[in-house]
């Protein structure tokens, strides 16, 4: 039982689902004591031999870190180590930190923290989340490569760090290899205080089925070891200190998520509908084909989104035509008989910037998605043509990101078709009636649905897009993570015109965004009309759990609840009573 302490409720960023009840470990990172001694001239060769074998020592671990995510079922926590591999060969690093000890006579770990510092100032002036997500990755390998030359210096191993016993563990920031370097079984949850619900610690922790709340600004001093704490990955909300009866509350649905964890498998297998009997389908998202099998492990009905950019991500060029037919055909043969919907490339914004050289002061209002498609005709065709060649099958969809206007749809359409055509007079065996649908992610889009819809087979709506592009606020900005809000009314009435126009026009559409997995949204999101549904691979069994609990007639009721309403933060207080005093209580039963 807690002791008699003043409940005190913080809202942060929910970033991984699940409640988790226990005492903080505060984690400060380790002071790298890096002091500018000068050396001898004969002294360089060593110092820069020092570093190159730190470079291969924190070449290892990142490998080793590497597979532990893998082994956690996690690929876009190992995308991140990839990153940090391409890091460590970055040759311009490298050169930098060897010309400072030759040019200033100084140790290699004082070299190394100056380059990591002069990253920090370059990438902190620009104050664009793309750029501080990568300082914060140069600083994570710089950090290894330092406490390397220190451990070789002082004759160290260094150890990984012991939590005595279970805790929660409360930090700042958290670095990918931090992540992994606790022992897994001791972390009951995560709450950082800085980071927005795409941060790497986000995508760490849902990768190791750790809840956690991100960006719960100042939660350290309204703690101290002893505090008792809730986490509660599905809300957002910490509760400090709770009282006996949110207590009870927390507990019983703990021990019903422990019971339940075993039956999600079986879950996963049941049939998606809600108790008065309407189907909804859930499918999945993807950024790699690696994840397919996840997706066949908890039962998606195929994938609702392909994040095809992710695959140029980790690898060193823009891949052939014949890579990416290799990669599509094995998705689609794997899911097969289900549907394969894949997005043409969504560069831009915050993804592959460097890759293509782009330097944009504005890179979200920029050349994204289609936009570059246009612009760059020779990826779009190897891309289009790699698809084409992979539908044989009939179970690949083609939808098309980031479009803001009718004539893009138009144009894109005629660039697929003349492709198409070409192909078949190849000789190739293609889908000729290829499902081409669009992302309505853009405000400006989902007003003139309507007019679009007749040219489409179906929509998706990208719902991390629409509330960043309605609500003027960086969807990785947890400055603004409290204005970023995906039940904001604004938002809704978007959602709602884009389910009607669809329905209208009888048209699928489904729902991709992260919203689509945020517990309290989904009776919203049946009330509203929908029924397709695409979630990260292991959400699917607590979606489903969500929608075989629900009436759509109550949902309904709530719906219009909630269009009345003009307050983002009262829907969420709607919301949140839904869901506890109803959804809550047939989970715990
Ligand atoms: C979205 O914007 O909601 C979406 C699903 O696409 P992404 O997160 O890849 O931009
Ligand atoms: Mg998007």
């Amino acid at each position: 039982m807690p002791k008699l302490r003043k409940e005190k409720i913080l809202k942060g960023v929910p970033a991984s689902p699940g409640i988790s009840i226990g005492t903080p470990f505060h984690y400060v990172h380790e002071t790298l004591n890096v002091s500018r001694n000068v050396i001898e001239d004969h002294e360089i060769e060593q110092e820069i031999q020092k570093y190159r074998r730190s470079i291969e020592k924190s070449r290892a671990l990142i490998i080793d870190d590497k597979k532990k995510a893998l082994k956690n079922n996690s690929a876009d926590a190992a995308k991140i180590f990839d990153a940090h591999l391409l890091i460590l060969d970055d040759v311009v690093l490298i050169d930098e930190a060897i010309s400072i000890i030759s040019n200033q006579n100084v140790q290699a770990s004082y070299a190394v923290s100056k380059v990591m510092k002069d990253y920090q100032t370059a990438f902190e002036n620009l104050q664009n989340e793309y750029f501080s997500q990568r300082a914060f990755d140069v600083e994570d390998v710089c950090r290894r490569i330092i406490s390397n030359i220190i451990a070789e210096e002082k004759n160290e191993v260094h150890d990984t760090t012991v939590l005595n016993g279970k805790k929660i563990i409360i930090t700042k920031k958290l670095f990918p290899s931090d992540t992994l370097n606790f022992d897994r079984e001791h972390i009951l949850g995560i709450i950082t205080e800085y980071g927005g619900s795409t941060s790497h610690a986000a995508i760490m922790a849902r990768g190791m089925a750790v809840p956690a709340i991100v960006g719960v600004q100042g939660i350290g001093k309204w703690i101290d070891d002893t505090s008792l704490i809730i986490v509660d990955g599905y809300t957002g909300k910490v509760i400090i200190n709770p009282t006996p009866t949110t207590f009870e509350v927390y507990k019983k649905m703990q021990h019903a998520e422990e019971k339940q964890y075993l039956e999600d498998l079986n879950i996963a297998k049941l049939k998606s509908e809600t108790l008065d009997k309407h189907k909804v389908s859930i499918s999945c998202n993807i950024q790699t084909d690696d994840e397919v099998e996840s997706v066949l492990k908890w039962s998606g009905e195929g994938i609702g989104l392909f994040r095809t950019e992710f695959l140029f991500e980790s690898s060193l060029s823009i891949l052939s035509e014949e890579e990416q037919y290799r990669i599509y055909d094995k998705v689609s043969k794997d899911i097969f008989p289900n549907n394969v919907i894949i997005r043409l490339l969504d560069i831009g914004g915050d993804k592959l910037q460097d890759k293509l050289r782009l330097k944009e002061d504005n890179p979200f209002l920029g050349v994204r998605g289609l936009r570059l498609l246009f612009d760059h005709p020779d990826i779009l065709r190897s891309h289009l043509r790699a698809i084409l060649r992979a539908s044989h099958r009939k179970n690949i969809w083609i939808i098309i990101p980031f479009v803001t206007d009718i004539y893009e749809v138009k144009r894109i359409k005629g660039i697929i078709g003349r492709v198409k055509n070409e192909m078949i007079s190849e000789g190739y065996n293609v889908d000729k009636k290829i499902k081409i649908g669009i992302m309505l992610e853009i405000p400006s889009v989902v007003m003139i649905v309507d007019h679009i819809a007749p040219l489409v087979d179906f929509f998706s709506i990208g719902t991390n897009d629409l509330t960043q592009y309605t609500l003027a606020a960086d969807r990785g900005n947890e400055k603004v993570s409290h204005i970023f809000d995906s039940l904001h009314p604004a938002v809704i009435q978007l959602i709602k015109i884009s389910i009607e126009s669809a329905n209208k026009h009888n048209k699928y559409i489904s729902l991709c965004g992260q919203m689509a997995a945020y517990p309290i949204a989904i009776p919203l999101l049946l009330g509203l009309g929908l029924r397709n549904f695409s979630v990260t691979p292991f959400l699917v069994p607590v979606v489903k759990k969500i929608i075989r609990r629900e009436l759509v007639s109550d949902c309904e009721k709530l719906a219009e609840q909630c269009l009345q309403n003009g307050s983002g933060r009262k829907i969420n207080k709607i919301l949140s009573d839904f869901f506890t005093n109803t959804i809550g209580e047939r989970m715990i039963k």
